[in-house]
């Protein structure tokens, strides 16, 4: 049987170690991975380091490090056991990989940039595991929803789920506005809400209930009518709008001020047994008003109050509403930008629909005037020379 210094002597014979000024000249073309244990990781690492702990290395390289032929700087503490990871690694078939002679230790000596990474606490790592096994999430990807601001319009049908779900996955800020007070009659489908708090503020209820399922997420409510005053105020700082409003005025309105700020909106809407969504990015995309240039008449545009919704239908919605938000968030897959997703309840089928930027849109097209926020009536009428007189 060789002893752990013969074996180290074997693997060494099988693989290039390069020094601290060779690596840190490379930092910018290669990977530096650390195998340390999580406590020793936590004290200090290379900035930008990839950290998969020696024993998950085979579990889980292949997943982070998909790209094998990528440059890979490998290192522990002293370059002991990262010289067995090196030579792990080349027996999975990478094809560039190199161990850093002495470690992070000798790194750190010599003055090289180290920092102390910031990490999940062990209750965080617990609540969010699904999260830290998915590659494309991760510590980084948590740790980016932990610091992320989203801002709910209405603690409603549409926006209790989407509460709920991004409270859950980590959301570390989340406004709700919402001026109303909890109704019996809200009950068949916003969920945030339950029979105890019947007759309580809508913010309040939601607070409750969202802090409940998750002590990570500081709840800022908003107990006033969204209007041309405050609109711009209140928005300013959040990463995403989610747009569960019920009334063309308060979409224009919020349309123009994350134009504004250049906040990306979800929308959000349900009517009757149908739903759609999709993701208003500021100049990127289309707006709500390329999508819809006027309002329908009111005759024709019912309030979900007349026109009755069924129960669930906003569960749906608002949850896609939810993921297209965690999605912007993440930089995660093709959100629904330019694309309409309807559905219909009743034949049960989702179906998409292109939306094109308009470039003669008063709003975001490239002669569109200076965006003037302003409250609408029911005509929406796009940038009035004057906002209209307060009636
Ligand atoms: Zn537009």
């Amino acid at each position: 049987m060789p002893t752990s210094r013969e074996l180290l002597a074997e693997v060494k014979a099988e693989i290039r170690e390069i020094d601290g000024a060779e690596a840190e000249r490379s930092l910018s073309a290669a990977l530096v991975l650390d195998v340390r244990e999580p406590d020793e990781y936590e004290q200090g690492a290379i900035p930008g380091a990839l950290h998969i702990p020696r024993g998950h290395l085979e579990g889980q390289v292949e997943g982070k490090v998909p790209d094998k032929s990528r440059p890979i700087i490998v290192h522990c503490a002293s370059g002991f056991r990262s010289a067995f990871a090196t030579k792990t690694l080349q027996d999975l078939g990478y094809e560039d990989v190199v161990n850093l002679a002495g470690g992070f230790n000798k790194w750190k000596d010599e003055g090289r940039p180290w920092q102390t990474p910031r990490t999940l606490t062990a209750d965080q790592r617990n609540r969010y595991q699904r999260h830290l096994l998915l590659p494309e999430v991760d510590v980084k990807g948590q740790q980016k929803l932990l610091e992320s601001k989203v801002l709910l319009l209405g603690a409603g049908g549409l926006g209790s789920p989407a509460a709920l779900y991004l409270a859950a996955a980590g959301v570390g800020t989340l406004g709700v506005i919402d001026m109303d007070v909890v109704d019996e009659s809200n009950l068949q489908r916003q969920v945030l809400h339950n029979m105890d708090r019947v007759g309580e503020r809508k913010v309040d209820s939601a607070k409750k209930t969202l802090t409940a399922l998750n002590p990570d997420v500081d709840v800022v409510t908003y107990d006033v009518r969204l209007g041309a005053d405050n609109i711009l105020d209140v928005i300013d700082g959040y990463d995403v709008i989610v747009d569960g409003t019920d009334n063309f005025p308060t979409r224009y309105l919020v349309n123009d001020a994350s134009l504004v700020k250049r906040i990306p909106v979800v929308h959000g809407s349900i009517f009757r047994f149908e739903g759609q969504a999709t993701v208003f990015a500021p100049y990127d995309g289309p707006c709500y008003r390329c999508m819809i240039p006027e309002p329908p008449p009111p005759e024709l545009a019912p309030s979900c109050a007349e026109a009755g919704v069924l129960g669930v239908l906003p569960g749906v919605i608002g949850s896609i509403q939810a993921m297209e938000a965690m999605k912007v968030l993440l930089g995660l897959g093709d959100p629904l930008i330019g694309r309409l997703l309807a559905y219909d309840a009743l034949e049960e089928s989702f179906r998409v629909f292109r939306v094109h930027r308009d470039p003669e849109c008063p709003a975001c097209g490239a002669d569109a005037g200076e965006i003037v926020i302003a409250e609408y009536d029911e005509l929406c009428m796009p940038h009035p020379k004057e906002p209209p007189a307060a009636s």
